[in-house]
């Protein structure tokens, strides 16, 4: 994974113009049939290049919905995240 969307999503759609890969889908599209939006780990940037942090979680309204998670298949990442907030899905914002 890259950042995840949790099950706090409120599916507002806030986040998904936001991105600019691409890697995120609605509740329609989640592959995992869960009915909240989805982050696609092998698309999903953490926005670097593209924005200071995560354009996802900085328009999310929910408190911590977005959460950094493992870098997996993520095509670039922020060095600047611990193993640590990882692991523990610290939110992206608090
Ligand atoms: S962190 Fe950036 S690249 Fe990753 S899903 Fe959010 S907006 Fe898209
Ligand atoms: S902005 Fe936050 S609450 Fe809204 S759809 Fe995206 S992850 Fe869910």
């Amino acid at each position: 994974m890259a950042v995840h969307i949790g099950d706090t999503c409120i599916n507002c759609g806030a986040c998904i113009d936001e991105c600019p890969v691409e890697a995120i889908v609605d509740e329609d599209d989640n592959p995992t049939g869960e009915e909240i939006y989805y982050v696609y780990n092998d698309k999903c940037v953490e926005c670097v290049g593209h924005h200071d942090e995560p354009a996802c979680a900085t328009a999310c309204p929910t408190e911590g919905c977005i959460t950094w998670d493992a870098i997996g298949g993520s095509p670039s990442h922020r060095e600047d995240i611990t193993d640590e907030q990882r692991a523990n899905k610290v939110p992206v914002v608090d």
